[in-house]
């Protein structure tokens, strides 16, 4: 008892001391890697370690990385806390902080690579993000963890050295954002959460996972095929807020008065995570083309976990002015067409840029 009481002070001290700035002390011959922390389950605690209530966003950055054996024997290392929360609360406002600090660090040559701790629920949207408005070809990747710091068998540790040795590597040059969890490297554009629980919680269903990481040690089976990063036409410097995008989920009987509702709360566009093939039912239909009569964009994505959305499959595009997101998903599609609102275009401009990015 006295042994395993010992392990739990000490553990503790480890964890819970936390800082917000951890600077390139170790000076090596190696690359070097800014962690941006944000929260997120890898930063949260429990009160034992048996225990699925936990508070997610508890441990400051610093104490993170000395959690981790050998990370830096990877890279020199520097921490940086952006924000700590669970991912649930993860803002525009927090994303565009987050934007704007990496796109001024990588254009540093003293950065090589950016690594963002993040939650898992909404991590593949600020990765997504970023992958649209990060303006390097420098490796960039988020990770997190599905079991909280105090857990038994937290993964948070090993994700989070593999996606340091990930964001050090000359090979993940160009490959734009990359969601790195449990032992797997995603393209932001691919990757989606699947699971509620389980540790390997995300997966990329339409295209596949771009590449493996075992202990540090990198494979890549391909490059994302979307337009990322330095070849993406948008842009947030200086942009204080996106435009209103909400997203509706469709499904059986599924009342058409929520269209009217978001457009008077001051939505500029709306995304149908629809049945099948971004379908919804004749009601929500004859709204949405009254909406598009307005000028709102209309997306339509699906609730299904895979495959894409078809242009002019059930629903005639041409006739009702809509978009379909291609392979994005309702919440990426939501983040594309924040970034499209930017600017004024025609729809079909902005049909081709869900095809494209
Ligand atoms: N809801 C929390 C979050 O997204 C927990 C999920 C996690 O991090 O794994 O931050």
């Amino acid at each position: 008892m006295r042994t395993l009481h010992f392990f739990k002070q000490a553990f503790l001290v480890v964890f819970i001391v936390g800082f917000t700035h951890f600077s390139f002390a170790q000076g090596k011959d190696l690359p070097n890697v800014v962690i941006l922390a944000t929260g997120g389950t890898i930063a949260g605690t429990a009160e034992g370690a048996d225990q699925a209530g936990y508070t997610a966003g508890q441990l400051g950055v610093t104490t993170m990385i000395e959690s981790v054996p050998g990370i830096q024997e990877l890279a020199n290392l520097k921490g940086e806390q952006i924000s700590n929360v669970g991912s649930q609360d993860m803002s525009i406002d927090i994303w565009l902080t987050l934007a704007d600090r990496i796109n001024t660090l990588l254009a540093s040559n003293e950065v090589d690579g950016i690594v963002i701790t993040h939650g898992t629920d909404t991590q593949e949207e600020t990765a997504y993000f970023l992958n649209l408005v990060v303006k390097s070809d420098k490796p960039v990747v988020t990770t997190g963890a599905m079991r909280p710091a105090t857990a038994i068998s937290a993964e948070g540790p090993l994700n989070l050295y593999n996606a340091v040795a990930v964001a050090a590597s000359p090979k993940s040059i160009g490959k734009g954002v990359m969601v790195v969890m449990n032992d797997q490297i995603h393209s932001a554009h691919d990757a989606t959460k699947i699971s509620t629980t389980a540790v390997q919680s995300f997966m990329s269903p339409v295209e596949g996972q771009i590449g493996g990481v075992i202990y540090g040690n990198i494979e890549y089976y391909r490059s994302p095929y979307s337009i990322h990063t330095t070849k993406s036409e948008f842009s947030v410097e200086g942009v204080m807020e996106l435009p209103r995008v909400d997203i509706m989920y469709a499904y059986a009987d599924m009342p058409a008065d929520f269209i009217a509702y978001s457009i008077k709360a001051g939505a500029k566009g709306i995304v149908i995570a629809g049945v099948g093939n971004g379908n919804m039912n004749a009601a929500t239909l004859e709204a949405v083309k009254k909406a598009t009569g307005q000028g709102i964009v209309v997306v339509r994505s699906t609730r299904l976990p895979s495959g894409d959305v078809l242009r002019n499959a059930e629903v005639n595009d041409d006739e009702y002015g809509t978009v379909v997101s291609d392979e994005l998903n309702p919440a990426k599609a939501r983040v594309l067409l924040m970034l499209t609102l930017l600017k004024e275009r025609n729809i079909e401009e902005i049909q081709e840029i869900f095809f494209n990015y």
